[in-house]
């Protein structure tokens, strides 16, 4: 498979740390934002965050794209990048998105990493065979899926690459009645609320992702959907 590199982002001054991100290794992808970062983290320290924007081959979105969808998968770009998690640890993981939102997404998840914001898993929807119930379930972060927008027969903004729902349990879609559709959920329906992976109103994550020009289900009237970003909303 062919993967043309066209954005990585590092921070701190490339320390030989142990990683289970192996992205930032390959030849020529990296480079470092500053050679004198203060901020470095020591050599025992989590790896430094990085992201690899790539292309996407048709068969590996067997279940989230098909003929039809408003985008081609040749304009969906696969992002793979650090994340930390509820384990507090780092890890890696990977998104699909429309390349022209790399920019932006590369941007929020570098500043999510650099505050240790705890995200519970990033995998392709398709691990869940497109199926946006289950992924909910997992409690998995993600973002293409080509499907309509829930209870409408339109497209979701997940089915351009716009738009992405993360920590899904922890932030439900909530109904204007204040229901949600999944029992693990049931806890995390009304705002503000504490815990890992929450947001709230107002909170450094909805703020990182509105400076990229993505707004917050969350600020919806009615119908809440704490785990949807979304570039120009909707
Ligand atoms: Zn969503």
């Amino acid at each position: 498979m062919a993967f043309v590199v066209l954005a990585s982002v590092s921070c701190g001054a490339g320390e030989p740390v142990a990683s289970p991100a192996s992205v930032h290794e390959t030849p020529g992808s990296t480079t470092p934002v500053s050679a004198s970062d203060s901020t470095s983290p020591s050599p025992t320290g989590p790896p430094p965050f990085s992201a690899k924007v790539s292309r996407v081959a048709r068969d590996q979105l067997p279940y989230s794209w098909r003929p039809g969808c408003p985008v081609h998968y040749r304009d969906l770009r696969l992002v793979t990048l650090t994340y930390w998690g509820f384990d507090d640890k780092p890890h890696t993981g990977r998104l699909v998105v429309r390349k022209t939102v790399t920019d932006d997404i590369v941007t929020v998840f570098k500043r999510l990493y650099g505050w240790r914001w705890p995200i519970k898993q990033m995998k392709l929807v398709d691990a869940y065979k497109g199926d946006d119930y289950d992924s909910i379930d997992a409690d998995n972060t993600s973002a293409f899926n080509c499907r309509p927008a829930t209870g409408s027969s339109n497209w979701s903004n997940h089915a351009y690459g716009e738009a992405i729902d993360i920590n899904p349990r922890e932030n439900p879609y909530v109904t204007a009645s204040g229901s949600t559709a999944h029992q693990n959920a049931k806890k995390f329906a009304k705002r503000p609320v504490s815990g890992k992976g929450v947001v709230n109103p107002g909170d450094k994550v909805v703020k990182a992702f509105s400076r990229v020009g993505w707004e917050w289900g969350g600020y919806w009237s009615g119908t809440k959907d704490y785990q949807h970003f979304s570039k120009g909303g909707g």
